[in-house]
């Protein structure tokens, strides 16, 4: 039984893509969309995808798009034994604000990353970029505040502690007028609001993981293993109440 197929969504992640991605030659045809499983977001959603083909077309997003193609071809050289990279994140980061003629880099930084901050900082200084960073705690706000009982904090009920305030954080480095902002350990949900607010165009350059030095696959790699067997282990989805919504884009109020 295929549940993709069953439940009527989008699932990429069970295709083996020869469809949209083909190793033929630059001017063979394409192969046939209906060729394609019909959980295939191509069939499931043809107009939708001619549309986003159009956006393309908008010079300033052909540009961008272009660049980033560039970029990420650049990240690779064939050599005699196939297909090496070449480029950690950071260079690539670096590499592209280049291409994009950007002088002005903002961080978001988690204040659990404060060390990883300097030495970020000291390498995209050392290459010439302005370099903006804000933690996740600016404005210094009690977590009172958004409603958080004392024995939900850290903490504990009797030490004040400070929120988390991404949706700040963005709106400084937009009000500094960052060229690119770059995300760098926000939690899950205050990555989220970050997103929702930021104007400038954001990249990642690192997600939080506590137990895993900021590489969430780690644990995926090792769900094979008994040590996170846990995470392949069928339970009951959890859940209550009514589903938590927040809005499209965070404007912040003049
Ligand atoms: S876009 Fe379609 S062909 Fe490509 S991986 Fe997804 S389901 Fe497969």
């Amino acid at each position: 039984m295929n549940p993709a197929k069953e439940k009527g969504y989008s699932v990429c992640g069970k295709c083996p893509g020869t469809t949209c991605f083909p190793r033929i030659a630059a001017d063979e045809p394409l192969p046939p969309v209906a060729e394609a499983p019909t959980f295939c977001p191509m069939r499931r959603f043809p107009e939708t995808i001619q549309k986003v083909q159009e956006t393309y077309n908008q010079p300033d997003i052909r540009e961008f798009a272009r660049l980033a193609s560039i970029q990420e071809a650049e990240c690779y050289e064939a050599t005699e034994d196939g297909m090496r990279t070449k480029f950690p994140r950071i260079e690539e980061i670096i590499q592209f604000s280049q291409k994009c003629n950007y002088t002005r880099i903002g961080v978001a930084f988690c204040l659990g990353l404060k060390e990883e901050m300097r030495m970020v900082s000291d390498i995209l200084e050392s290459k010439g970029l302005d370099v903006i960073t804000v933690n996740c705690k600016v404005g210094g706000v009690p977590k009172e505040s958004i409603g958080l009982a004392g024995k939900e904090k850290i903490l504990g009920p009797d030490m004040m502690e400070t929120m988390c305030n991404p949706i700040a954080q963005a709106a400084v480095l937009d009000a500094e007028g960052v060229d690119l902002a770059i995300m760098m350990g926000l939690c899950v949900g205050h990555d989220t609001l970050f997103l929702k607010t930021i104007q400038a165009p954001t990249t990642v350059l690192a997600v939080k993981d506590r137990v895993f030095g900021h590489n969430p696959l780690a644990a995926c790699y090792l769900s094979k293993s008994p040590y996170y067997g846990r995470l392949r282990k069928k339970t009951e989805r959890k859940g209550e109440g009514e589903k938590v919504t927040i809005p499209e884009k965070i404007i912040i109020s003049a």
